[in-house]
């Protein structure tokens, strides 16, 4: 087995849509799964359900969102931080043979932890372990590091029509 790195950026719908596909596919082959998201605000409650149900499924929900509009900016890149602290971790112990970094490329665009940093890990991640990385914008860095790197493109979206989200598609 040769672990890869696989990057899911862009604007369009489907990135983390796409890793937690890769999770289930996985985990068909008891195969155990990491999944760590660092939150952006609001939280899809269906695959954390959904997560419950499979005990070699590690499922953890970390930070308290990003933006720009923080009002304590200090207290925010001290949970990023400490989200990315225990991911590395994760991937440093090599439990896990798919290591999911949902949202990962916002700790590096709002520069709460070094792209370096990041690299570096990704570098020293065990041989036999994938590990996917979602999020937009990202960084020439991760990109020069992963083996796959797809980029969603919007065409159209149901939110342009004034469409809310949806249960089970959104949520
Ligand atoms: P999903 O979790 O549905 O796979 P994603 O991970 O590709 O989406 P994110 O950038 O994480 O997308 O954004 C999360 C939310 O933003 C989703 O609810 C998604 O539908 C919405 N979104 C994504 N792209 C667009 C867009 N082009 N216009 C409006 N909303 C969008
Ligand atoms: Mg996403």
């Amino acid at each position: 087995m040769q672990g890869l790195t696989l990057i899911f950026t862009g604007n369009g719908k489907g990135k983390t849509t796409s890793a937690l596909g890769l999770a289930f596919r996985a985990l068909g082959h008891d195969l155990p799964v990491a999944i760590i998201q660092f939150i952006k605000g609001s939280w899809k409650y269906g695959e954390l359900a959904s997560a419950k149900r499979f005990d070699i499924l590690d499922f953890h929900v970390l930070g308290k969102g990003f933006t720009w509009k923080s009002d304590n900016l200090d207290e925010d890149i001290q949970i990023a931080r400490k989200a990315w602290e225990f991911a590395k971790q994760t991937i440093l112990a090599g439990q896990h043979k798919l290591v999911i970094l949902d949202e990962l490329t916002y700790l590096i665009t709002y520069k709460m932890v070094a792209e370096a940093e990041i690299l570096a890990v990704i570098a020293k991640k065990p041989q036999d372990m994938h590990l996917v990385i979602t999020g937009r914008g990202a960084t020439e860095g991760l990109i020069d590091c992963a083996d796959l790197v797809t980029e969603m493109q919007e065409i159209k979206h149901p939110y342009r029509n004034g469409i809310k989200a949806q249960k089970g598609i959104e949520f």
